[in-house]
């Protein structure tokens, strides 16, 4: 080459470096201008890589990014698209090479630096040298710029400036494109969060509303979105799955119904809510995708799913993880970035407050309204309460509590009870709806209650034992009534829910008490039994306090009643103990009540026994019964009834005495009278006979026999006719001023006579006594008799001595002394009684009417004075009178 030449070749070389600079800075220049004017990357890209093989004149250029561990061109001038290739990050190539170590790269020639093997294959392309230069990003690398040369050694310092002033250009714009791309999706995500919190927010049906949640999701921020959320049991419940599309969706639901989603487990969710941090999959080979499955088939299911990509994120809750949000994109090719995994997070926020809101909103609303349902059952049970002890008429009490129920508890109330002899009796029907209670009232009376219903009242009042329907079937009615009649009553009476409990007193079921709602209403809970269980009880109590008042309030009347009836009343229980005793039951046995009530009747009255074993049910029977050791006739009948039996005791001494003393009379008079008679007539019948011839002597002593006789049979009829002037008090004493010495002289003269031999009479009388004021003939029948007894009962003969002295206190004492048999101890008292005689073994056969000491007692006492024996059987008796000096009566 000629120097001219070389000059102007050299020249002419300057001149094209310098027009080649001059366009690099044009290219530059206007690169940087749509850079600042906020070209897209897109477009930049394009501009950018023809910039770049424009501005160094060589055939290739091209923009490669990464993608999944490859780095793809996405810009390219003068490589045709079929052999534009992938370029592993990793790979021996230039290119790799420039992205990893994020420095330009300059290869002079390709096939001759071994550094490269990956880059090879660019000289089968025809290439010879090339430069690389990273496209740094703010925070990662963006890419790599490269451009090739079919001459070897084309890139040199100039080159490598220009494309890298290319390569931060396009990193200006790739970062502001991304800053405004993050701008826009935070302003897109907070949009979207704005949006979920109000759906969260309308509403504290939470189920709902992540359902609504997941429409929104999807397809914003996945393709498919599933919210699971953790059972106490360790399951999953699935909340909410939304699809975009219909036949995803369908599988979704599948997948749900044949796999029931747990706690432990190898899905997403699973592994968010166990670990508590979000799981997220960024790519599924067929491999990763199996370790999320449970078998085959699940596999099978979810590879038709086709996720591409997920994150589950776990619902974080103050004290546990509730569960979690399940993000996929799949037909949408999409991938998750950080920043969609913070929105998920934060959405996942977002649900977790909302749920916990909702739940503790629930349980303080449930708590509340627990509250309230407790307070309206106890305002209930006192309202109920105060009812059933307001009244003691216990059929209008259970009126009003049926009337009480209906319609506060119930919509239909019954009450039935067990009658007498088991016979059941509905005894209230209330329906809150009237045409309804002619409905219930008409079921009612077509339906006689049976005792043997194997069902309702019946049943419960059979076992004891409450029966609680929650809902009352369409079975259940048919086979409670007993005709289509019946049913169609039944049916009209819109039954939802039934509760019977038995009404129970002590141990028995008096009754059953029956509520019904109707559809209208919930059904009853378990509370509610509680309740009707509650009622029950105070009602049966109830009823048992108003049939207890009212059989004490008979008992009472009846007991007054039995306080004034003579008789004495006693009523034992089935033990023989006594439950009632009289005042005459007292009276009779000398045993107060106190002292009677509760004990053994057989402890009180020991021949009891005896006496029970003769008494017929309803037939008074008298019998003599021993009472504090003396033996009393008593009249006893007896009723029993269920718990023991009621005996009455009536005292029949009196009227045995009455009885007796007519036999008595009979007796005494039959014999008393008989024997004089006997005399008298006997004598007469001789002194009357033709065939004897009596002396004058003889005549005599038959006429003395009859005078005697005579007189003794006119002393009987005396005494017996004054023993019954005595006893009907029809005796009038006189007062006269009496010398009882005097008096006794008289007499003891007047009946020496009549005493046979043998016995002397003596009259001791004190010289000072006062005269007396007393009946004159009744003294002398006084001494006449005691006098006529002392010589009768010597029959030995022995003195008789008769004696008037003064007494203390102004009394003047008559006494008849004998030596005759005496009189036992224990006849002392009696010998006084009307009639009565000792037995004729002791008196030696002596005869005599029994009537003389009762006569003389009954007159002293007339006389204001009374009479008294001292005597021992065989040494002789005292009687002694003490009189009054200034008489009575
Ligand atoms: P009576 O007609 O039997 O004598 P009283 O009433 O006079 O009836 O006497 C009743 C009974 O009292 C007599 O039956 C007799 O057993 C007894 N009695 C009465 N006086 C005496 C007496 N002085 N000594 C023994 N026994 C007597």
């Amino acid at each position: 080459m000629q120097g001219d030449e070389l000059a102007e070749a050299v020249e002419r070389d300057t001149l094209a470096a310098l027009r080649r600079r001059e366009r690099q800075q044009t290219l530059v220049a206007e690169l940087g201008r749509a850079a600042l004017l906020g070209a897209s990357i897109d477009e930049f890209r394009e501009r950018a890589v023809a910039a770049a093989a424009d501005g160094l004149g060589v055939e290739r250029a091209a923009l490669l990014e990464p993608a999944d561990g490859v780095l793809l061109c996405r810009s390219s001038v003068g490589w045709p698209e079929e052999e534009l290739r992938p370029v592993p990050v990793t790979g021996p190539s230039h290119v790799g090479e420039t992205f990893r170590v994020q420095e330009p790269l300059v290869v002079g020639d390709y096939a001759s630096d071994a550094r490269y093997p990956g880059s090879l294959y660019l000289v089968e392309l025809g290439l010879a040298s090339g430069a690389a230069v990273p496209v740094r990003g703010e925070e990662e690398p963006v890419g790599v710029l490269v451009a090739h040369s079919s001459a070897r050694e084309a890139f040199g310092n100039d080159e490598v400036v220009f494309l890298r002033s290319i390569a931060n250009l396009f990193a200006i714009v790739v970062a502001h494109a991304r800053a405004e791309e993050s701008r826009r999706r935070s302003e897109k995500g907070l949009a979207f969060l704005a949006e979920a919190g109000h759906i969260l927010a309308s509403s504290l049906d939470y189920d709902s509303t992540l359902s609504t949640l997941a429409s929104l999701v999807v397809p914003r921020l996945a393709d498919w979105f599933i919210v699971d959320l953790a059972e106490p049991d360790g399951t999953f419940r699935r909340v909410a799955v939304a699809g975009a599309l219909d036949d995803k969706r369908e599988l979704l639901e599948q997948l749900a119904r044949e796999y029931t989603a747990t706690v432990e487990g190898p899905s997403p969710a699973s592994r968010a809510v166990t670990t508590g941090t979000t799981v997220r999959f960024s790519g599924f080979s067929p491999e990763t995708l199996r370790t999320t499955t449970k078998d085959e088939r699940h596999f099978e299911l979810l590879s038709r799913l086709d996720p591409h990509a997920a994150i589950a994120v776990p619902l974080v809750g103050r004290e546990r993880v509730l569960g979690a949000l399940t993000f996929a994109w799949s037909e949408s090719g999409r991938h998750y970035d950080d920043a969609d995994v913070h929105l998920a997070e934060e959405l996942a926020r977002r649900a977790t407050a909302a749920i916990e809101n909702a739940r503790l909103y629930r349980s303080e609303s449930l708590a509340r309204a627990l509250a309230e349902e407790a307070q309206r059952r106890l305002s209930f049970l006192a309202d109920a309460g105060e009812l059933l002890s307001a009244s003691l008429d216990y059929e209008q009490t259970l009126t009003q509590l049926a009337e009480l129920a209906v319609p506060r508890f119930a919509d239909w109330c019954t009450i039935v009870m067990v009658g007498a002899g088991g016979a059941l009796e509905r005894l209230i029907v209330v329906h809150d709806d009237p045409d309804k209670r002619r409905w219930a009232e008409a079921f009612a009376a077509q339906r006689p209650l049976d005792p043997d219903d194997p069902s309702g009242a019946p049943l419960v009042i059979r076992t004891g034992k409450p029966m609680f329907v929650r809902e009352i079937t369409e079975e259940m009615l048919s086979s409670a009534a007993g005709d289509e009649n019946q049913l169609e009553i039944l049916r009209a009476l819109d039954l939802r829910s039934s509760i019977v409990v038995p009404l129970v007193v002590r141990g028995q079921t008096i009754g059953a008490l029956t509520l019904a709602t109707t559809t209208a209403r919930s059904p009853y809970t378990d509370a509610d039994l509680e309740l009707a269980r509650e009622l029950a009880r105070r009602a049966a109590q109830a009823v048992e306090n108003a049939r207890l008042y009212q059989s004490a309030e008979q008992g009472a009347r009846a007991a007054e009643a039995l306080d004034y009836v003579a008789d004495a009343v006693v009523l034992l229980d089935a033990a023989g103990r006594v439950r009632y005793w009289n005042p005459s039951a007292s009276h009779l046995t000398g045993i107060p009540e106190p002292d009677a009530l509760g004990r053994m009747v057989g402890d009180l009255i020991p021949s009891w026994p005896q006496l029970a074993e003769r008494v017929q049910e309803h037939a008074p029977v008298t019998i003599p019964v021993l009472l504090s050791e003396e033996e009393r006739w008593l009249s006893v009948t007896r009723v029993g009834f269920g718990q023991g039996s009621v005996f009455t005791l009536r005292d029949v001494g009196r009227e045995r005495a009455i009885e007796q003393a007519r036999s008595d009379l009979v007796a005494t008079a039959s014999h008393e009278l008989r024997t004089p008679l006997a005399a008298i007539y006997g004598a007469a019948r001789t002194l009357l006979r033709d065939d004897i011839d009596l002396g004058e002597a003889e005549r005599a002593a038959f006429l003395g026999v009859i005078e005697s006789e005579g007189e003794r049979l006119a002393r009987v009829i005396d005494q017996i006719l004054l023993a019954g002037q005595l006893d009907d008090g029809r005796v009038r004493l006189a007062r006269d001023s009496c010398d009882l010495a005097e008096l006794a002289v008289s007499v003891i003269e007047a009946t020496r006579h009549a005493y046979p031999d043998g016995h002397r009479i003596h009259l001791h009388a004190s010289s000072s006594l006062p005269p007396v004021h007393c009946d004159r003939d009744r003294f002398r029948q006084v001494l006449g008799n005691l006098l006529e007894n002392a010589v009768k009962y010597s029959p030995k003969g022995g003195s008789v001595d008769v004696r008037l002295r003064g007494g203390p206190d102004d009394t003047i004492v008559l006494e008849v002394e004998d030596e005759g048999i005496g009189i036992p101890a224990s006849e002392q008292e009696r010998i006084f009684e009307k009639f009565h005689r000792l037995d004729p073994g002791q008196t030696a056969g002596i005869g005599g009417t029994g009537l003389g000491l009762y006569i003389t007692r009954e007159l002293v006492t007339r006389m204001g004075g009374r009479i008294l024996v001292t005597s021992r059987t065989g040494a002789g008796s005292t009687f002694s009178v003490v009189l009054p000096t200034d008489g009575a009566g």
